[in-house]
């Protein structure tokens, strides 16, 4: 399972297949990370740094996180993408298509401009994220999509 949840200032992603469920993160941002919560993960009003902290302090890779740079991710259905906006500017996105198979991820692009700042991640997260909650079965023919869904 990957999900994607985010502050103003922060992208948490997790995935589940690697969490050992040692509560580190529990112990270090109980605002945040409370497993006898639905959903467990709630960034709320958590202090940013005191997230942060949490989260380089996971042992197994389950829980990552990157700065947003005021760069917003949404899911845009109707487009069948994701999409990433600074100010009113369209920066990014990860497109999919439904087929009788499930949702197929085939592109995902960032202006140059704003690599480097795992906006590319986000934005794939942000469908996964999407398509597991609408219980889809998922495939990537975008190679970084894939490296995604695969790692
Ligand atoms: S610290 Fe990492 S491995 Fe441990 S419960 Fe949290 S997400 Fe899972």
């Amino acid at each position: 399972m990957h999900r994607l949840y985010e502050t103003e200032d922060i992208s948490v992603f997790w995935d589940s297949e690697k969490c050992r469920h040692a509560k580190r993160c529990v112990n270090g941002c109980p605002e945040a990370f409370d497993i006898n919560r639905k959903p467990w993960i709630n960034l709320g009003d958590a202090e940013t740094a005191k997230i942060w902290k949490a989260v380089s302090n996971c042992p197994s890779g389950a829980l990552t996180c990157v700065y947003n740079h005021e760069v917003r991710v949404v899911f845009e259905m109707q487009e069948h993408r994701s999409a990433a906006y600074y100010k009113d500017d369209r920066i990014g996105e990860c497109d999919f298509e439904e087929t009788p198979q499930g949702w197929n991820l085939y592109h995902t692009e960032v202006d140059p401009a704003f690599e480097g700042k795992g906006i590319a991640k986000r934005l794939v997260y942000c469908v996964l994220s999407e398509a597991e909650r609408s219980k889809a079965d998922i495939s990537a023919s975008c190679s970084y999509a894939a490296k995604i869904l695969n790692q």
